[in-house]
């Protein structure tokens, strides 16, 4: 089984809810840290990052003779990596997805690709906890390729977490791709309810089952759970407003084990989640 957990917003507490569940399994687990702008899983598991292996991706490069500055290639790059005003195109190799498209549509054969480093992939054993996180090269835009890196250490043999980036956009929807069901992070705010309807839009869009976790109990009120039931959406956790989850949290520590009274809450969702997975014909 593959699980996502994702959110409309940052900060609600999703790579929160993604390692203690991967915790809570109890049993040979694959946590795939998909934030890879800035992957954080790691702080909570005890072990060493190891690995390393470059993701690249190919990047045009222009042979100036060849090229009559017919301006197709510039047409055809709906990234606006690739730029023409008549001349011989600017390659702007951060914004490139490595499509190759361009060097496709050029008529006169200028374009060949050379390889661009994009990021690493490490790797880190804690328990039966295997991490797998995406660290992205600073000043590089292209946040899917890595993506699709980091779920390529997939095992049909093993179930996984992902735990997606914030927000709504492509490479949250790169780390959803294949998921058996999402989980949606949120907080009892208007904030987070106007953030869980994109990510429900978001969810239903794409296909696939899902239900709500609402995080921070007590800091807001009851919008969340109002949205949930006259949309029909299963609330598969409540997690309390507790001072003390903040406190264990700031640590680097993992809620099921600095505050074991909250092991149940995390196991309960893994039953809910396979519930639902079942309810749905996954
Ligand atoms: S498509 Fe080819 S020939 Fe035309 S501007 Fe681009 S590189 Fe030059
Ligand atoms: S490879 Fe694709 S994304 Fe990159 S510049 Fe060419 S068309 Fe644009």
């Amino acid at each position: 089984m593959i699980l996502a957990v994702a959110s409309g917003k940052g900060g609600t507490g999703k790579t929160t809810v993604s390692v203690n569940m991967a915790w809570a399994l109890g049993s040979e687990v694959r946590l795939l840290d998909c934030d890879v702008e800035e992957p954080n899983a790691h702080l909570f598991l005890e072990g060493n990052l190891h690995g390393g292996e470059t993701v690249s991706i190919p990047v045009p490069q222009v042979d100036e003779s060849l090229c009559d500055g017919c301006g197709e290639c510039s047409r055809f790059c709906e990234y606006h990596a690739i730029a023409s005003l008549g001349t011989a195109p600017l390659i702007f190799p951060e914004m490139c997805h490595g499509c190759g498209g361009c060097a496709k549509v050029c008529p006169r054969k200028a374009i060949h690709e050379v390889e661009k480093q994009i990021g690493v992939v490490e790797m880190m054993h804690a328990g039966t906890i295997t991490l797998i996180q995406g660290r992205l090269d600073i000043g590089v835009a292209t946040v899917p390729p890595l993506i699709r890196a980091v779920k390529a250490r997939l095992r049909n043999d093993m179930p996984a977490i992902l735990d997606a980036p914030p927000g709504t956009s492509c490479p949250v929807i790169a780390t959803l791709r294949g998921a058996d069901l999402v989980v949606l992070v949120t907080e009892p705010t208007s904030f987070g309810l106007h953030d869980l309807r994109l990510a429900v839009d978001m969810v239903r869009a794409i296909g696939i089952p899902y239900g709500v976790v609402i995080n921070r109990i007590g800091i807001g009120d009851e919008r969340a759970h109002a949205f949930c039931r006259k949309e029909n959406i299963p609330v598969l956790l409540e997690i309390p407003d507790d001072r003390r989850i903040a406190e264990a949290c700031s640590r680097g520590r993992l809620i099921v084990e600095a505050l074991p009274e909250y092991r149940g809450l995390f196991e309960s969702l893994l039953e809910k989640t396979m519930v639902r997975k079942n309810a749905v014909g996954v």
